[in-house]
Order: structure tokens, then sequence, then C-alpha cells
């Protein structure tokens, strides 16, 4: 059975085509640059030629529509007919309180879907633009909801509540939410299959460093904790988000600068973390910077890394325990350097690892056999994760259908 995963972003757009028999991956692409006049394509199809195009993508539905045409594309095409797509899963950031799971979409999810839109509004709306061209594009083929939200759902109250008038929780639902959860809990399986484990029997911390970044304590499978908030803004230092800071700082620089708040989440959201220290906001470029000694980058590196391990000390306490530490993402998977220094300031915890096996690339344990933290590497694989969530719903509700 084919299964197409499309994450669509507020001007771009991925997509892959799995093959569900043995997961396998048909073809995949990207356009880039939608609503603008020279949207960028690039489309492959395995096996075959990559091919890239330059054409006007004035909206979403105009570049799902290019990628259908480039799947079923006699030349560079995976399939013969768009009939072989058996059902499409959609990323969606935000399932607020609505959605503690994937779902099938139908009319009442997309309207609940709508009410989110205001929790995320830089996602939310590309996400349900997708949604509906699908419908328009592809009626009739079964259409899922995979939201980064929902893995946390079974965080307890204790850790989502934010410490304000419980009435602003009753009212508009203000609490931690969590993000990146359809890659933690990828890690948590992965890591429990690499231990050979049951994921119930495991306490794991799962480090998302990519662009934006996360840290989920998942203990027996389930999200108890993550880094962050209401909105993606919260926790840890990242690429150009500042992660936690006192709302007080933030108020007393509205007054000297006279910016309103949408300035200074502007700021907070697209002009701090790296970029606001180092003036970089790409880890690659931070990484340089240590090497050649620049001052500023190596403060960046160093504030980036203390965050990091400050969470993990709070989630070891938050768990009691940890059996294992994971690293994920474009960070996460491609600096050493970072690893390295985070793993070896837990040597209290009793972390230990081979700085060899450490510059690896892929999936692999770093830890030693004496650590009593192991600890891996494990690249993530989110479009797999919502492929099997899409697969699920589809088959349960033709069983459904089957007994009536
Ligand atoms: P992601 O959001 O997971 O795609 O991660 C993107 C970020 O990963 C980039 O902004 C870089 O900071 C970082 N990154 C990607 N490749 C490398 C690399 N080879 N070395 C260091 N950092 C990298």
């Amino acid at each position: 059975m084919k299964i197409l995963v499309i994450n669509c972003g507020s001007s771009s757009l991925k997509y892959k085509l799995f093959d569900m028999n043995n997961d396998s991956v048909l073809a995949e692409g990207k356009v880039e640059r939608i609503g603008e006049k020279d949207g960028i394509i690039t489309h492959q199809t395995v096996g075959k030629e990559k091919v890239s195009q330059i054409k006007p993508m004035p909206e979403h539905s105009a570049a799902i529509s290019e990628c259908l045409r480039l799947l079923t594309d006699a030349q560079v095409g995976a399939i013969q007919d768009l009939s072989e797509i058996k059902g499409i899963g959609h990323r969606v950031l935000h399932g607020g309180e609505y959605f503690k799971q994937s779902t099938l979409v139908d009319d009442t999810a997309l309207h609940q879907m709508e009410e989110l839109r205001e929790l995320g509004p830089l996602h939310m709306p590309a996400n349900i633009l997708g949604i509906r061209s699908c419908r328009t594009l592809m009626p009739g083929t079964p259409q899922a909801a995979v939201f980064d939200t929902a893995f946390h759902s079974t965080m307890p109250k204790h850790a989502f509540l934010y410490a304000i008038p419980y009435e602003l929780y009753q009212r508009y639902r203000i609490r931690r939410y969590g993000f990146h959860g359809t890659s933690h809990n990828y890690i948590a399986l992965r890591v429990a299959q690499l231990m050979k484990a049951d994921p119930k029997d495991l306490k794991i911390i799962s480090c998302h460093l990519g662009n934006g970044a996360s840290l989920a304590a998942i203990d027996g499978g389930k999200s108890v904790d993550t880094s962050m908030g209401f909105t993606p803004l919260e926790g840890l230092m990242m690429g150009t988000r500042s992660g936690d800071i006192d709302p007080s700082a933030l108020e007393y620089v509205m007054e000297k600068e006279q910016v309103p708040m949408a300035n200074i989440i502007n700021m907070l959201n697209k002009h701090s973390g790296l970029y606001g220290i180092a003036d970089a906001g790409d880890m690659r470029d931070i990484v340089k910077g240590v090497e050649e000694q620049k001052p500023m980058h190596m403060l960046a590196y160093d504030m980036y890394e203390y965050r990091i391990r400050k969470y993990i000390g709070a989630y070891i306490a938050a768990m009691n325990g940890v059996d294992a530490i994971a690293f994920t993402a474009g960070i996460g998977e491609n600096t050493p350097s970072l690893r390295a220094k985070i793993c070896d300031n837990l040597s209290y915890f009793g972390v230990a690892i081979n700085h060899e096996i450490n510059q690896q690339r892929g999936e692999f344990e770093l830890s030693t056999p004496e650590s009593k933290i192991k600890v891996y590497v494990v690249p993530t694989d989110e479009e797999i994760m919502i492929a099997r969530d899409t697969l699920k719903l589809i088959s349960e509700n033709n069983n459904k259908q089957e007994k009536r």
C-alpha cells in the first residue's frame, strides 16, 4: 500500500511517497518559495534522475498539484496513477487539547483544526491549506493529520501547567503543549529497539536539536515533560529562538525601546538564540567560529550546550533516573563536539562516551560499556511515523466499516 506524507510549511512543502509493504521511500521532493513567482521544485524518484524546476507557485494547492504531477510523470514519476496512493498523512503543528493522537480528517476534525489556528499562526494556516488542497485534488482518498503536540498529551498536569492563575488555563487552555512529538516518539521506540527492551521499562531523554530544538523526558514510552511550551519558543536556546526568558525583561525592553509586543515576539523567534549572540544561526558556522576562537561564537556555543545539559539534569530528576539519552536532528546528529561536551559534563551521573565512536555518522551508540547511562545518536524519521499512523488509521477505519 502506498502512502503519501506531506509537510506544509508557510512558504515550503516537503513530501515523501512510501511503499508501506516494506516501509521504503519510493519518491521524495520539496517545493520552496510558495507564494512567490519563482517557486523551486525538486523531486526524485528512487533509482531515477533528480529533477529541479523553477515555476510560478502562487499558493499551496498549486504546489501540491505539481507534486502529484511529478509523482505520476512517465519519465521521473514513481506511480502510474494517483489511485495507487491509498492515503495521505499530513504533519500538523498543533492538536491543542482536541487531538491526543493522530486522526483521520473529516469535517469535524478540520473545524477543530481551524479553531487551533491562533495557537500556531505561523504553521497552522499552511497545514490546513495542505489538507484542504488534497481534499480537492484527490477527493475520496483518506487523509490523516498527525500532530506535533499529540505525543506530549500524556504529560501530567503538574508538568504541563504554568504557575499562573488557574482560570487562564480553564478559559484559554494556556499550558505547556510541547512540539516535535512525532520525532520524540520515533526516538523512544528506536532506542528501545536498540536496547532490546520494552519502551514501557525505559526512562529516556530525547534531545531533538535542529533549527528548532526541544528535549523530552519519556518514562515508560510516554512523554512526561518537554522543554517547548505553549509555543515552540520556550525551553532551549535555538538557532534563532531565545528559549526561556524572564517575561519581565521583555516589558522592560518594550518600554525602553518603545516597541510593541509583536516586535518583541518577532525578536525572540527570529533574532535571538545562536543568531542573537553570534550573528550566526547555523550550528555549522558556530562550530567553525569556535575552531577559529571567535569569542562570540564560543559564548553562543557554551550557552547552547549549558542549556541542554541543565534540562537533561532536570529531566533526570523529573523521572528519578534515566536509562538512555539520545541525540537527533540536524545539530544532534551532526555535531560530535557538542555531544562530547554535554556528555563529558554529565560524568557525575556516570555518563561515559567513546570519543572516537562519537565521530561517526548515522545511527550508533556512543556510550562505553561502563557508562551508567546509554547514549545514542538516532537520525529521526518523522515521515515514516506519519505514514505508519496514516496506514493504521485507514486500516482501523476499513475494519470498522467491514464489521457494519
Ligand atoms: P533540522 O532543523 O533538523 O533540519 O536542523 C537544521 C540545523 O542543523 C541547521 O540549521 C544547522 O544548524 C544544523 N546542521 C545541519 N547539518 C549540520 C552539520 N553537518 N554540522 C553541524 N550542524 C549541522
